[in-house]
């Protein structure tokens, strides 16, 4: 009997980063796969799935606008327990930190399947921030018997926490696996005024933010900011591709109207989202999966957070932690743009998190983890 590996995701990142090993999973001889979305994210997760191709199994359909994340974990569990009892897991495999991860991986434990976390051991340190995904991770590292560190940091922040040695395999990012996968596609930019910004050859500011952190002033200040800096450079594009959620809509929008040198767009498809990072001069973002992606590019990037649990590429001087400030935010851009030496520093290309070989290496620890075959030599990212 093959293992049957449940895989459950429910928001965009979640899914960029679990998809390409959803499909090696099911491509594989040695696993049978089932996959459960949660639909935390709606639209954006759908948009991922059909990039990849993936038509879940099981959809727990939780999304709800302005639901506290109580009622969401509530409805995770509740909807959960059914299909873990229906499908008879071997294990139950979750990606990152958000409230699905917290509730998947509690939800399996209780019913005593064993739970294999991707992007295992991230830990920015402080139990507040990012919330509540720091705090998700933690609690899913207690009940994991199977960890795939994405870097010799993140495994180091698990065996500190007493987790044994013994069940943490360190991978690389998934991420950069899908990165790699798409940025050499060069797939088409399905929103024109995108298209007209590349023929155009101007530089590009890309903005994302949605951190729950920066909801409120921060996100107007992020706004007010945007604003300055189009004023300043308009010779610049600056793209911000809005999160769906209206709390950062409404704290970031009304501040960019009618300034002729802002694009905002739609939440862009996975791969004009990375097309759009290789075209981009600088990447200001308080997203967890841009801070891995744009320096594998060799792109500056300003991380408008206090702290970071990915410090690989800040060791590396690629990314530089600024926190939301909106005077901070207009100085650090600014600098990037008039000072070419900081920009040339600043713009080095690092793959700490990745060789693009981490789907490989996470099922060959699934293969060992069930003794069916051998894992792979670590990821070594320095
Ligand atoms: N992303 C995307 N389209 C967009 C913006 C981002 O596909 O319009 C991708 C991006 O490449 C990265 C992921 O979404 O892989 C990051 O998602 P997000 O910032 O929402 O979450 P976080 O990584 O902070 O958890």
């Amino acid at each position: 009997m093959r293992p049957r590996i449940m895989t459950v995701y429910g928001t965009r990142p979640e899914a960029i980063k679990v998809a390409p090993l959803v499909k090696a999973l099911r491509a594989s001889d040695q696993f049978e796969s089932v996959t459960v979305v949660t639909g935390q994210h709606r639209e954006m997760l759908d948009q991922v799935n059909e990039i990849f191709d993936i038509v879940p199994d099981h959809d727990l359909d939780v999304f709800a606008h302005g639901q506290t994340l109580n009622a969401l974990m509530a409805k995770v569990f509740e909807r959960l327990d059914p299909v873990l009892v229906e499908e008879q897991p071997d294990a139950v495999l979750v990606q990152g930190d958000t409230s699905t991860v917290a509730a998947a991986s509690l939800a399996a434990f209780y019913r005593q399947i064993p739970v294999v976390h991707l992007e295992a051991g991230l830990r920015s340190g402080d139990i507040s921030s990012p919330f509540p995904e720091e705090a998700n991770r933690k609690v899913t590292s207690q009940v994991t018997a199977l960890h795939l560190a994405p870097t010799e940091t993140s495994r180091d922040n698990l065996v500190r926490e007493a987790v044994d040695p013994a069940t943490v395999v360190v991978t690389g990012n998934t991420v950069i696996d899908a990165l790699l996968h798409t940025v050499g596609q060069k797939l088409p930019f399905t929103d024109e005024r995108l298209q007209q910004a590349e023929d155009a050859g101007r530089p590009v500011l890309l903005v994302t933010t949605h951190r729950r952190e920066n909801w409120g002033g921060a996100m107007e200040g992020v706004g007010r900011a945007l604003r300055t800096l189009a004023e300043r450079y308009p010779d610049h594009l600056v793209v911000l591709p809005a999160h769906r959620n209206p709390i950062v809509r409404e704290a970031v929008l009304p501040h960019l109207q009618g300034l002729e040198n802002v694009l905002v767009t739609e939440p862009l498809a996975y791969g004009e989202f990375t097309r759009l990072l290789a075209l981009a001069t600088i990447v200001l973002t308080d997203s967890g999966g841009v801070q891995e992606e744009a320096p594998s590019l060799g792109k500056p990037v300003l991380v408008m957070r206090e702290n970071t649990e990915r410090p690989e590429a800040v060791e590396a001087g690629t990314v530089k932690l600024i926190g939301a400030d909106e005077q901070r935010i207009v100085t650090e851009v600014s600098r990037l743009v008039d000072d070419p030496e900081h920009y040339a520093t600043m713009s080095n290309a690092v793959n700490p998190y990745g060789d693009g070989r981490a789907i490989e290496r996470c099922l060959a620890a699934l293969a060992h983890h069930f003794g069916i075959g051998e894992r792979l030599p670590d990821f070594v990212g320095r």
